[in-house]
């Protein structure tokens, strides 16, 4: 159903240290989070865990002040490295979300993060994409962060 959702993950590639991938933003939708206001306070909610993490493009005043107005893609970063850690990668992974819309069209992003497991990296993008639209969609009912976190832990290799 690709075009339905807001976020759809494309084109992932496996670096020697990080995984990578497309993120397009579905057209006409809007691409930065004061957009959607019922959005980071769901985040919040369900993964409270954010609370702790540092982001190098950050505001001063913090992480959430930080997601509370920032690009989808940076705020689907955060997710990813937050089910990445409830499903035992090292806290220290970061992540990076950048954009070049000439070269790769309007609304599409490049984000990567480092891995301990790649499997687990590209599990959590694919999840962490699947939480953000189903809150887009007002159905926060269907998130489910332990059974997401289960799988991510399912596909950890050693
Ligand atoms: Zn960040």
């Amino acid at each position: 159903m690709r075009g339905s959702r807001a976020l759809s993950v494309e084109q992932v590639t496996v670096g020697a240290e990080r995984v990578s991938a497309l993120v397009r933003i579905a057209e006409g939708r809007p691409l930065r989070t004061p957009a959607y206001p019922d959005l980071v306070p769901a985040v919040r909610t369900i993964l409270p865990g954010l609370a702790r993490h540092r982001c190098d493009s950050g505001s001063a005043h913090g992480i959430f002040a930080e997601l509370d107005d920032t690009e989808l893609p940076h705020l689907l970063e955060h997710v990813a490295l937050e089910l990445m850690a409830l499903a035992g990668s090292p806290r220290s992974l970061r992540g990076d979300t950048a954009w070049d819309f000439a070269a790769d069209g309007h609304g599409v992003f490049r984000v990567s993060l480092e891995y301990d497991d790649d499997l687990v990296a590209l599990g959590a993008l694919r999840e962490g994409a699947a939480i953000v639209n189903a809150l887009l969609e007002g159905d926060a009912d269907s998130v489910d962060i332990a059974s997401a976190t289960a799988r991510l832990s399912a596909v950890r290799q050693g």
